[in-house]
């Protein structure tokens, strides 16, 4: 194991520092930002805050189908008269008479003079009386959101920053906000090496195959927020490889796959030093993918372009770019959590005892819940090696096995990856 190479934790420090200073960059040059309708802000990231326009509730309002009323005067001894019915749409009534109650629908205005609802099922009625049933009691405030309660006029609800879900849509449609101003989308230019790569539309011949990772990595782009532009694939020369480059430069980020490994036709280091670049590490103790790639090329009147060479094995590509280069698109995207996220999960069967340690690795596994389990459990799939793209197909995450470590028995804690 070469000494030089950087740690999984170091590799992922410095690309979230990178992360980190992109985002800085960008919110001092203002936002790059476009209006979109709500109904397409699903999965865009907030460029500007979402701000309360009225408080919120903005009257106080029953959560229960009941009676209003004045807890002090409600008990299981006394029926009061029903005063009056509001209907959820309608304007608050009252105020209460003394000695009263008032029935009322969920979501209605509170009558003046209340401070309480009993629910429906907490009341016996006679005629047009109500009381408590026997053993309830009722206190101040049960049963009523206050005005104002969740959120107050003019607060800023939804940062900027923050990926609109259907949580933060709602929300945005309460407060009026029929477009969003959510940050453009970064441009990815993907570009996929190797002489052996046909088209999905071409029949392979001998020695070919076909040219899984751009498909694959448009996915992954577009579901980490980003622009996919598959640019033609390159061959194994210099030449070719240049020329792509040098079409990629407009973009936000670069993403190569193939030829980083130390193979005679691994070219793409030499081609990219050739664009000036700055080469942050060119390789990792991490497995799959320890010819990872991560620099930056520098460009004229503009901030550089950042680059990852993913090794071009499938399975190497996605996990290289689910741990680090999704961090740098996700921050280019305007978002503040970019960071991957990890769950922690109970591994179902030890590891393949063929594992060797010196390297962070990250196996093809499946994560779920058996039934009775308190917490998520984890199994490794079987597979041969990282172009396996059918085991591939059968994982839902990867599964983390520290540096230090060659197997891991069942029944160990582990970190797990979604994919
Ligand atoms: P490389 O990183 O270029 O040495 O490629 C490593 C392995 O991944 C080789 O077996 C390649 O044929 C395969 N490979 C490279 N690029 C792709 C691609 N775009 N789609 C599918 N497999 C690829
Ligand atoms: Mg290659």
């Amino acid at each position: 194991m070469s000494a030089e190479l950087l740690s999984y934790a170091e590799a992922d420090a410095l690309v979230a520092a990178f992360a980190r200073e992109r985002i800085r960059e960008r919110s001092e040059n203002g936002p790059a930002a476009e209006h979109v309708a709500l109904a397409d802000a699903e999965g865009r990231v907030l460029a500007e805050p979402v701000v309360a326009d009225q408080d919120q509730p903005s009257f106080a309002r029953s959560t229960r189908d009941g009676f209003a009323c004045r807890a002090a005067e409600a008990s299981a001894h006394e029926f009061l008269r029903v005063a009056g019915l509001t209907h959820a749409g309608e304007a608050p009534a009252g105020p209460l008479p003394a000695k009263t109650m008032w029935e009322i629908m969920t979501g209605a205005p509170i009558p003046e003079g209340a401070d309480a609802v009993v629910m429906i099922e907490h009341v016996e009625r006679d005629r047009d009386r109500v009381r408590l049933v026997p053993d309830r009691r009722i206190k101040s405030g049960d049963n009523i959101v206050e005005r104002g309660a969740q959120a107050q006029r003019g607060d800023a609800l939804i940062t900027a920053g923050v990926v609109v879900g259907p949580a933060q849509i709602a929300l945005a449609a309460s407060c009026g906000a029929a477009k969003l101003a959510v940050f453009r989308r970064p441009r990815v230019a993907i570009l996929t090496t190797g002489d052996e790569l046909v088209s999905v539309e071409q029949e392979p011949g001998p020695g070919q195959i076909r040219n899984s990772n751009a498909p694959m990595l448009a996915a992954l782009v577009a579901t980490a927020g980003g622009e996919p532009h598959v640019l033609p694939r390159a061959a194994d020369t210099a030449e070719a490889l240049e020329d792509a480059i040098r079409d990629a430069l407009d973009s936000d980020l670069l993403l190569i796959s193939g030829g980083v490994s130390a193979g005679k036709h691994d070219l793409v280091e030499p081609a990219l030093a050739r664009f000036g670049a700055t080469f942050h590490f060119t390789g990792i103790r991490i497995q799959p993918g320890k010819p990872l790639v991560f620099g930056e090329a520098p460009r004229a009147g503009r901030v550089s372009l950042p680059f990852f060479g993913l090794p071009g094995n499938p399975i190497s590509s996605a996990a290289t770019f689910l741990l680090f280069a999704s961090q740098v698109l996700k921050a280019l995207a305007g978002r503040e959590d970019f960071r991957p996220q990890f769950l922690v999960a109970l591994l179902a069967k030890e590891t393949d005892r063929k594992g060797k340690a010196g390297l962070t690795r990250f196996l093809p596994a499946c994560c779920g819940f058996d039934s009775g389990s308190e917490i998520p459990n984890v199994a490794t799939v079987p597979w041969h090696g990282s172009g396996d793209l059918p085991a591939f197909a059968r994982a839902n995450c990867f599964v983390v096995i520290p540096e230090e470590k060659a197997i891991l028995d069942a029944g160990t804690m582990v970190h797990v990856l979604m994919i």
